[in-house]
C-alpha cells in the first residue's frame, strides 16, 4: 500500500449516478488548476463531443479485460453495463510527486480505493432530493431508456453508500457545490498528520 503521509492529497468525489459529478468537476477544474484530474478508462460508447485521452480512454472489452489481468486499475468497476477504472500508475505517480489527485466515480470505485488508499479524502455528493435525482436521470437524453431504468434502480442502493465518506456535500446550486469541494480540500491540506515533514524542517529551522 502506497503510504500518502506528506505526498499529493487523493480526492474521491462520488456519489449516486445523474448527481451531477462530472458538471461539479467542471467547475472545480477551473476553480483548482493545481489539482490533476484522473482520466478514467472505459469500455462504453464515446458520446458525441467527447475525446480519447480527454474524457476517457475508451477501450474495447478486450483491452479493458487486458489491463485488469496486468494490475493496471487503482480500482475498477462495472457501472450500467460497461467498465470503468482509474489507470493505477498516473495516479500514484502524481501522489508520490506531491501533486494533489482528483477521482471523480461510482460508489462500488470509491470503496474499493477507500480499503488501499484510507488515507484519502472521500467526498459524497448528495442531490437535493430523491425526486430531483430521479428527475435528473430521466432528463439523461444521452443514455439509452435500458440504462436510465438501470441507473434508476441502483439509487437507493447508492445512497446507502453514504457513511463510508468523510464529508458530504449536497448538488444543489453546482457552484456552491464546488466551492463547498475546493474548502474540503483546503482544510484536508492543513491536516496536521499531512504536514509534518514540514513541521520538522520549521522545528530545526528554529532551533538552529
Ligand atoms: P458516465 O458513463 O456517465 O460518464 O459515467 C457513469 C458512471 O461511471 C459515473 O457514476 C461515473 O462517476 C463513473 N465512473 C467514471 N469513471 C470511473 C472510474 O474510473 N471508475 C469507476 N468505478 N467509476 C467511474
Amino acid at each position: 500500500m502506497l503510504s500518502l503521509a506528506n505526498k499529493g492529497l487523493l480526492v474521491v468525489l462520488s456519489g449516486p449516478s445523474g448527481v451531477g459529478k462530472g458538471t461539479v468537476c467542471s467547475f472545480l477544474k477551473s476553480m483548482n488548476p493545481g489539482i490533476n484530474f484522473s482520466i478514467s478508462a472505459t469500455t462504453r460508447e464515446a458520446r458525441a463531443q467527447e475525446q480519447n485521452g480527454v474524457n476517457y480512454y475508451f477501450l474495447s472489452k478486450d483491452e479493458f479485460i487486458n489491463k485488469i489481468d496486468r494490475n493496471e486499475f487503482l480500482e475498477w468497476a462495472e457501472v450500467y453495463g460497461n467498465f470503468y477504472g482509474t489507470p493505477k500508475a498516473v495516479v500514484e505517480e502524481q501522489l508520490v510527486q506531491g501533486k494533489d489527485v482528483l477521482l471523480e466515480i461510482d460508489i462500488q470505485g470509491a470503496c474499493k480505493v477507500k480499503e488501499s488508499y484510507p488515507e484519502g479524502v472521500f467526498i459524497f455528493l448528495l442531490p437535493p432530493s430523491k425526486e430531483e435525482l430521479r428527475k435528473r436521470i430521466l432528463g439523461r437524453a444521452a443514455d439509452s431508456p435500458e440504462t436510465i431504468k438501470k441507473r434508476l434502480s441502483c439509487v437507493d442502493e447508492e445512497l446507502a453508500a453514504i457513511n463510508n465518506y468523510h464529508y458530504v456535500v449536497v448538488n444543489d446550486r453546482v457552484e456552491q457545490a464546488a466551492d463547498k469541494v475546493t474548502a474540503i480540500i483546503k482544510a484536508e491540506k492543513c491536516r496536521l498528520s499531512r504536514n509534518q515533514d514540514m513541521l520538522l524542517n520549521r522545528r530545526r529551522s528554529i532551533i538552529d
